[in-house]
């Protein structure tokens, strides 16, 4: 990357004191423009459609102002120029579903729930190229929407960060990690559920978290009797509902009693086309959250342990402990894992097609479920659906955003400047948004160098 003055006028303006010229009277103050111009990259804007070939992206104080191709962008006199040629330029990710606060290295537990963790955290998303981290359901107290408020503020750096507080579950029935279980609210009855509801409401909560779902029968479901109350009760508070599911028939209902949204695909079967045309009908969005699921179908450590991102951010230990958890894996197992699996991805391949509202949901922050990085694993796993890189890229950038309703997500005039810069074209091979060669957030560069070594 290479920065240059687009005039030598202004070069030299800026150069020497304003103010005395030769014959003593006043310079003219030539205009120094303010904006910075990133020009000869390929252009992904997030839209879904072809990328731009030696696309030009303008930037103003943090917002982008033109985005085109190198004819069609006039690039205003005195506009600092960036030099991308040979690089791609997209959207920074918006996932819609991960956790803050548990994992510090090697340890997942409540403990780690401080502000400093989290900052960290909202650092790794960002060091990767993820500009919006929503947590999902499990921000115990005030803390999540301090931070949020502070990087609204423009006082903190990092992922922004947006939370849905905590979810609804019967009592002690929430999150499946023991550690963040207590984080749920828990209801017995119709009456706690309503109160529940109201206390979320009360809150910045960006949505509402439910969980349906018994753990293999080892807790109790949160079952149509409160989840139709308490979706009714939000929906009056002008709070949209996104339930973490794992059964269809579940899905089936939880989509008649007006859910806005899903955390997961159905996990115990295809879901099948009356499903997929409900959940069509009624415009819920779904995250199709494929990492976490795909790590059954394997007997053997996966390429994505080995690729070198992840050893940036991530210490060795912690990718030992990944390393380990295939090793006692029988060929049994990971079979029926990758029946499984495929059964998910078939699933998607299915929304997809019927034109489902899909949006991007990696469920990061989960032990040894990597934030930052599975994302970029979690985009490969939806190309593996037989969803598009463009595509692929769309959910995950300008269809987050518009659900979450967040300025980012896409390359267009009035959108904060939220982007990275890729060593390669992620049109040629998804895995290619794992080649970064800078990240900006509101038009800054982040210190991506700087984070590491803290690391
Ligand atoms: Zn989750």
């Amino acid at each position: 990357m290479s920065i240059r003055q687009i005039t030598a006028v202004v070069a030299l303006t800026v150069g020497i004191p304003l103010g005395v010229t030769a014959c003593g009277a006043p310079a003219p103050e030539e205009p120094v423009s303010t904006v910075v111009a990133y020009e000869g990259a390929t252009v992904i804007t997030g839209d879904g459609g072809p990328p731009l070939g030696g696309g030009v992206l303008l930037v103003d104080a943090g917002v982008i102002q033109e985005v085109g191709l190198a004819a069609n962008v006039a690039i205003p006199e005195g506009a600092t120029v960036v030099d991308l040629t040979g690089k791609t330029v997209m959207p920074t990710l918006v996932d819609l579903h991960g956790h803050v606060g548990f994992v510090d290295d090697l340890s997942f537990d409540n403990a780690n729930y401080t502000r400093e963790t989290i900052v960290d955290q909202l650092n790794r998303y960002a060091y990767h190229g993820v500009g919006v981290i929503v947590s999902l359901g499990t921000d115990p107290g005030e803390l999540a929407f301090t931070i949020k408020a502070d990087q609204e503020a423009g006082t903190l750096g990092g992922a922004r960060l947006h939370t849905a507080f905590r979810g609804i579950a019967r009592p002690d029935a929430g999150p499946g990690a023991p550690t963040m279980r207590s984080t749920a609210l828990g209801a017995a009855t119709e009456e706690e559920a309503i109160a529940v509801v109201d206390e979320i409401a009360a809150t910045d909560a960006d949505f509402l978290k439910i969980w349906v779902d018994d753990r293999g029968g080892s807790v109790d479901k949160l079952g149509p009797d409160l989840y139709r109350p308490i979706i009714e009760a939000a929906h009056a508070h002008d709070l949209r509902v996104i339930a973490h599911i794992f059964n269809a028939e579940d899905a089936r209902d939880l989509v008649d009693a007006g859910v806005d949204g899903f955390a997961h695909l159905a996990r115990d079967v295809e879901m099948d086309d009356e499903l997929v045309a409900a959940i069509v009908e009624h415009d819920v969005f779904v995250m199709p959250n494929l990492a976490v699921s795909e790590r059954g179908r394997n007997a053997d450590p996966p390429a994505w342990v080995d690729h070198p991102l992840l050893a940036e951010s991530v210490s060795p230990e912690v990718i030992g402990r990944i390393r380990e958890s295939y090793v006692s894996r029988t060929p049994e197992a990971a079979a029926a894992g990758s029946e499984s699996f495929a059964m998910m991805l078939r699933s998607l391949k299915k929304l997809s097609d019927a034109g489902a509202r899909l949006v991007f949901g990696a469920d990061t922050g989960i032990q040894d479920h990597i934030q930052g990085y599975m994302e970029h694993h979690e985009l490969a796993l939806i190309v593996e659906a037989g969803i598009s890189p463009a595509k692929a890229i769309q959910i995950a950038t300008s269809a987050s955003a518009e659900v979450l309703g967040v300025n980012t997500g896409l390359l267009a005039p009035g959108k904060r400047a939220d982007f990275l810069v890729l060593d390669a074209n992620p049109m040629y091979g998804i895995e290619n948004t794992r080649q970064i060669a800078a990240v900006y957030l509101g038009g800054e560069a982040l210190d991506r160098e700087g984070l590491r070594a803290a690391w």
